[in-house]
């Protein structure tokens, strides 16, 4: 499982829920089609099939728990791609997710330079799309 903190910690704990599985339905078709377009993209550059894209949202005490996890963008697990139905740059999360797809599950206390690795390919990807 690899997790992917947002710089500021929120008050999630203290509220001990965790994140819902959004349908991709209900996901902003803007956001949706950026992050297709992104994840073919690198999956192309990468040389791997694009893995399955699925979307979350902070649960609510209605929903069902997807899974629990700190405040994070983007999840690769289970060999699908998850992305946070709020987050700010798709394209760049979507290209590090994909790094993870390639190079496999790792856990986060021992993902330091593959983490770092993902991070860069990431940003790198997001600036070939913003220079375009
Ligand atoms: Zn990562």
């Amino acid at each position: 499982m690899v997790t992917h903190r947002r710089g500021l910690a929120s008050d999630y704990a203290e509220r001990g829920m965790g994140w819902a599985e959004v349908p991709t339905d209900e996901v902003c078709v803007d956001l949706r089609l950026k992050a297709d377009v992104a994840l073919l993209n690198a999956a192309v550059d990468l040389g791997v099939s694009p893995p399955p894209l699925r979307w979350f949202g902070e649960a609510t005490s209605m929903d069902r728990i997807a899974f629990k996890a700190p405040p994070l963008d983007g999840s690769y697990r289970d060999g699908a791609i998850w992305i946070n139905d709020a987050v700010g740059d798709v394209v760049r999360v979507v290209a590090h997710e994909v790094w993870h797809a390639k190079h496999g599950e790792v856990e986060e206390l021992i993902a330091g330079a593959e983490e770092r690795a993902a991070q860069k390919y990431g940003e790198a990807a997001s600036a070939r799309w913003h220079s375009q």
